[in-house]
């Protein structure tokens, strides 16, 4: 595609976009009686019209049926999870018993971790990407010390080289490598939350179990936002959360995936409760925990209905549109984005700022995030750039985070951008 930094050009591509209609399907923030363009999907999705109505249809069955919604409601809570196992599967490249919609994400972490990273006297350290997500750093902080060990030689963190800002997978490798028959767990964050690069996590993978160790990922920037092929990569487990592009709301309900080599293995550790009970069994008030035989089994709690019926609408969405377009526009819509960047920053030549992408180019390790920093630039930048209508991500010292997501962004959206940050730049 070759692109153009005109209204003209972005108004062409709009009119061309087989998901237009979706983007009505969305609430759009109107800050200040203006529309804004909304580039941050990737910290908290936009909320579908439909929502309110998916929440009110368990309100209305709570206020008529009490108790017996559990069975009697019109999506019966005793198995409404059950109903993502199919589109969710979908999404992360996954058998139906694999996944499973439960709790919340760093939640769902450490418990997978309690399967899965199971640390003996020779094989112990795990293995996760420096300056992984801040909640990811503290999660695997306490499984290492509640295993008894020290952080400081259990966990191995792989940084960029000398002078770059994002990690060769092969470096990733050469450490799996190295540590060798000390390495219990590999668990990366499938796509960096900062920089927006995408692991190859099928090679990971491949370097974890060659070694013998278990490998898993965190997808909460990854479900929703590039293809997944979970059970062919052979990936271990892995979780996300589902109120990034998962557009499900705050705080909102996260997934599990783990793979169907471990997910039938009632013998495999884990916490439990009630909800992990064989449906037959569970109600039966007895003693002995025998787990579902399926990801199923690693639930504890019953499921938080009314944020599971905003998930609902949302995933409705997704399955109606498939992962195939979405992914087909967002080449389109992050390039667009990028052309923009690159653009703007051509003006600036010569001078000492510049702004410089540090996601990848290359669409193998890039989603929707494209992330920049504004060399030369401080946070009047970007408070001008929210003044005039955008709301994106700020990272200290001077990286915007933005991702344009294919659902509800328009390319007249990115072209408005364009003029925003040329507007800002000149002042
Ligand atoms: C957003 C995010 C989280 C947030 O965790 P919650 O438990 O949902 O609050 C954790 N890890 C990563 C990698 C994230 O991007």
């Amino acid at each position: 595609m070759t692109y153009e930094n005109s209204l003209e050009f972005a108004l062409k591509l709009d009119e061309q976009d087989e998901l237009k209609k979706y983007r009505n399907k969305f609430h759009i923030p109107v800050i200040n009686g203006k529309e804004t363009i909304y580039f941050t999907g990737n910290s908290l999705g936009l909320q579908p019209k439909s929502t309110k109505d998916y929440i009110a249809q368990e309100l209305d069955d709570w206020a008529q049926w009490g108790v017996e919604g559990h069975f009697l409601g019109k999506n019966p809570w005793f198995a409404y999870h059950e109903m993502f196992a199919k589109p969710i599967s979908k999404i992360v490249g996954a058998t139906e018993q694999e996944v499973v919609v439960m709790n919340n994400l760093t939640v769902n972490l450490n418990l997978l971790l309690v399967s899965f990273y199971r640390p003996t006297a020779t094989r112990y350290k795990i293995l996760c990407e420096a300056k992984a997500f801040p909640s990811d750093q503290y999660a695997l902080e306490m499984q290492v010390r509640n295993a008894g060990l020290n952080p400081d030689n259990a966990i191995i963190e792989i940084s960029p080289r000398e002078g770059e800002r994002t990690i060769h997978n092969e470096d990733i490798i050469t450490v799996i490598e190295a540590a060798g028959d000390t390495l219990a767990c590999v668990m990366i964050g499938g796509v960096n939350y900062f920089t927006g690069q995408v692991f190859d996590m099928k090679a990971i993978t491949a370097a974890a179990h060659k070694v013998g160790a278990n490998c898993g990922f965190d997808l909460a920037h990854g479900a929703g936002n590039i293809e997944l092929k979970l059970h062919e990569w052979d990936v271990d487990f892995a979780c996300w959360c589902s109120y990034k592009y998962l557009n499900s709301g705050p705080g909102g309900v996260s997934g599990i995936f783990i793979h169907e080599k471990h997910c039938n293995n009632t013998d495999l550790p884990r916490f439990a409760g009630w909800w992990g009970q064989e449906k037959e069994t569970r109600f039966l008030m007895e003693k002995g925990f025998n787990p579902i035989k399926s990801a199923e089994g690693w639930q504890m709690s019953n499921a938080p209905i009314l944020t599971m019926a905003a998930h609902k609408a949302a995933i409705d969405i997704f399955d109606e549109v498939g992962m195939e377009k979405l992914l087909k526009k967002q080449r389109l819509l992050s390039g667009y984005l990028e052309f923009i960047v690159d653009d703007v920053n051509e003006s600036l030549n010569g001078s000492d700022k510049s702004l410089e992408i540090i996601t990848p180019r290359n669409w193998d390790e890039r989603g929707s995030q494209v992330s920049v920093i504004a060399n030369g630039y401080g946070k009047d930048l970007f408070d001008q750039l929210t003044k005039e209508g955008l709301i994106s991500d700020w990272r200290e010292p001077n990286v915007i985070r933005m991702a344009p997501i294919p659902l509800y962004n328009s390319y007249e959206d990115i072209y408005r951008f364009g003029e925003i940050l040329k507007k800002a730049i000149d002042n």
